[in-house]
């Protein structure tokens, strides 16, 4: 969510001449987005504002820099950031993007803001979402859209309900809206975002929409080949998105679906109200309806309370859902979380013990997964150059990417692949239409 909402900023900026450039040193404005989940994510920007007073102040052109800090750590410790880092000039939390324009102008006028005025953090999705630019400038032929923002669920160990604020759905006719005009430049494969984006709701003349009945309606726009949506809780999961999965082509057959533990108890603790059983049983609904449907997830190890036996559970779940990719953490205590002040916090030692066996267990998951592909014929969405020329890398319906050898005109399109090899990280394949020209020449 965060690379879509730095391209809306860019898009938000650019009427007032702004471009992007790859080199902070020569910037005019200096935007950081940032990421509050986890306290690693949240220190960064620490780290990364010194480095801007540095640079700032060896300046050789005497440039008037402007630093602005976005995201969900500009939410959540907004005056902390101003008081504890001077260089900053403005603080933007991410529902307030919209009055980026007047905010950067603002500061660099005159006479800027001071304080507690350098910081804008009030929730007003709507206003936001009415007021960025219609039109995006989207680059190569895969978006990600957002639908829905923020979070009533209240996870014990999680920040998303206070930096993003409660749940919000964009009107569909918006997002039909803001996928046509992706299509009409090239967009064929679009991700469509939501903190929790299966809990999607939003009236329309015709009546409430849900996620499904959106990507229905998506579906149907010439040039929107495919759809994706992250990310999803368990219980949210319905009849009709199951339906989706089995009926509608467009929908990918691979879904990121978050379980964090696969141990009732801690379940339990961590709110997240279902338990280890359901969530298996949701998995085995999914792949009835759509056999080749692969999983992500995310799991956290070390909350509060866990023991080996509560990990184990875990370990036993990953081993009877298998998942094709995933991502895991240590638990990190987020201000202002319930969890944050259990007494029964795990030892640094055993969280890094346990991240190390789960990533093992996960990491086998996806070699095996990758493996499993090696012989198939695959639909790959070409997306951008190889590292040499006359090579196109592509990503496949369950997100991996493929390297082939295909001309430049293939690029943004859609072509058949058979899968010849597995590297680390990616796929190696042989487009079909090339092999079939090679055998007649054989
Ligand atoms: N809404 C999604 C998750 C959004 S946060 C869901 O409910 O599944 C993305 C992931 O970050 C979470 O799934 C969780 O695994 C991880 N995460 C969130 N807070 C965390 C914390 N305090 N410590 C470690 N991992 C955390
Ligand atoms: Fe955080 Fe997801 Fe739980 Fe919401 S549902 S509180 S975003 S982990």
């Amino acid at each position: 969510m965060n690379v879509y909402d730095s391209e809306r900023m860019a898009d938000a900026l650019a009427p007032d001449g702004y471009v992007q450039t790859d080199d902070a040193a020569n910037a005019d404005l200096v935007l950081i987005n940032t990421c509050h989940i986890r306290e690693k994510a949240s220190e960064k920007l620490y780290s990364d504002l010194g480095r801007l007073r540095d640079m700032k102040a060896e300046r050789a052109d005497g440039a008037d820099v402007t630093i602005a800090v976005a995201g969900c750590v500009a939410q959540a410790e907004g005056a902390e950031i101003i008081r504890r880092a001077p260089v900053v000039d403005l603080v933007v939390g991410p529902q307030s993007y919209h009055r980026l324009p007047e905010l950067v102008a603002r500061s660099r006028s005159a006479a800027p803001p001071a304080g507690d005025d350098q910081l804008a953090a009030a929730f007003e999705p709507r206003a936001k979402f009415d007021q960025l630019p219609k039109d995006r400038t989207a680059t190569g032929p895969t978006a990600f859209l957002t639908v829905q923002e923020g979070c009533d669920k209240f996870c014990a160990f999680c920040v998303v309900p206070y930096t993003r604020g409660a749940e919000f759905s964009r009107p569909a006719e918006d997002i039909v809206a803001e996928a046509r005009r992706l299509a009409e430049k090239g967009v064929r494969e679009i991700t469509l975002l939501g903190q929790n984006v299966n809990a999607y709701r939003a009236g329309s003349p015709d009546g409430p929409v849900e996620l499904a009945a959106l990507m229905r309606r998506l579906a149907e726009i010439p040039g929107v080949e495919r759809l994706r949506y992250t990310t999803s809780h368990p219980n949210d999961m319905t009849d009709a998105l199951i339906a989706a999965h089995a009926e509608c082509p467009a929908v990918m057959p691979y879904l990121h679906l978050p379980v964090q533990s696969g141990s009732d108890r801690i379940l339990k603790a961590m709110n997240r109200r279902h338990t280890a059983e359901a969530y298996v049983r949701l998995v085995e609904r999914l792949r009835a309806a759509r056999p080749d449907l692969a999983l992500s997830g995310d799991f956290i190890v070390g909350f509060p309370g866990e023991t080996e036996a509560d990990f184990e559970a875990t370990l036993d779940l990953i081993r009877q859902v298998t998942y094709a990719s995933a991502f895991s953490f240590k638990y990190s205590r987020r201000p202002g979380t319930p969890a944050a002040s259990a007494a029964d916090q795990v030892p640094e030692t055993v969280k890094t013990e346990r991240l190390a066996r789960l990533n093992e267990l996960l990491e086998s998951q996806r070699q095996a997964f990758n493996r499993s592909k090696v012989g198939t014929v695959m639909p790959i969405l070409f997306e951008r150059q190889g590292r040499h020329p006359g090579q196109l890398i592509g990503r496949s319906p369950w997100l991996q990417s493929v390297w082939t050898e295909a001309p430049d005109t293939l690029m943004g399109q859609i072509a058949q692949v058979e899968i010849t090899g597995v590297g680390p990280n990616s796929l190696v394949g042989k487009r079909i239409e090339a092999r079939a020209a090679a055998d007649a020449s054989a």
